[in-house]
């Protein structure tokens, strides 16, 4: 999952950007309300954490714009005052949660996981025949076998679990999974899903990872 990060104070942005990735999220910065909308536009993101008090652009304004070019992605606001005003003006603007500063990580963590099940009558465990992923718990499992990722590995199979059955070409994967920095002329998309292979496939009767020609990859039974 790639996550875009609006925050003009660099602290809280290096702190958000090395805890999410982390976890194995891809995740770019932007620092001003104006960076965050064309980076918005240029890339392809499934969530959007956004400050509300922003340089050249603020939360609100922002907010706006993305729903009235109708971009359509999941917004987590943060807000440094916890007034009623302010959760009121940012949930009317179009973010979908908020979250007041300052917060803990692991509050913004499970926040940001029920944005990315939004609109899905998703249960919150990911499963594909005898393979299960839970999102909170970054567990893992075939059958019963407890299989060890990278933080890469999981984010990759993780939306590819989220995409059961759809042909992902290389680039919409590498676009969900990597960063701003990632070169999309490489082969590295290929060689993580040969990791994922071994430590998915190997071993089992049923192949989930399956090669689609011409196109990429999915994932289905
Ligand atoms: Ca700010």
């Amino acid at each position: 999952m790639r996550i875009l990060v609006v925050e003009d104070e660099n602290k809280v942005a290096s702190f958000i950007k090395k805890g999410l990735q982390e976890e194995g999220y891809a995740v770019d910065v932007a620092a001003d309300g104006l960076e965050g909308l064309s980076m918005l536009e240029m890339n392809v993101y499934d969530a959007m954490i956004l400050d509300l008090m922003l340089p050249k652009k603020n939360g609100i304004e922002v907010m706006r714009e993305v729903r009235a070019k109708k971009l359509n992605v999941p917004v987590l606001m943060l807000t440094a005052r916890d007034t009623l005003a302010d959760k009121v003006m940012g949930l009317d603007a179009g973010a979908d949660d908020y979250l007041t500063k300052p917060f803990a990580f692991q509050e913004l963590l499970a926040r940001l996981r029920s944005l990315l099940r939004r609109g899905k009558a998703e249960v919150a465990m990911l499963k594909i025949a005898d393979l299960t992923l839970d999102p909170a718990t970054r567990k893992v499992k075939r059958g019963e076998v407890e299989l060890s990722l990278t933080a890469k590995e999981f984010s990759l199979l993780e939306y590819m679990m989220r995409n059961v059955g759809k042909p992902l070409s290389r680039t919409t994967l590498s676009e969900h999974v990597w960063d701003i920095n990632f070169d999309r002329m490489t082969n590295v998309v290929d060689v993580y899903i040969n990791f994922l292979r071994n430590k998915v496939d190997k071993g089992f009767d049923k192949k989930l990872i399956q090669t689609v020609r011409g196109v990429g990859y999915t994932l289905k039974e």
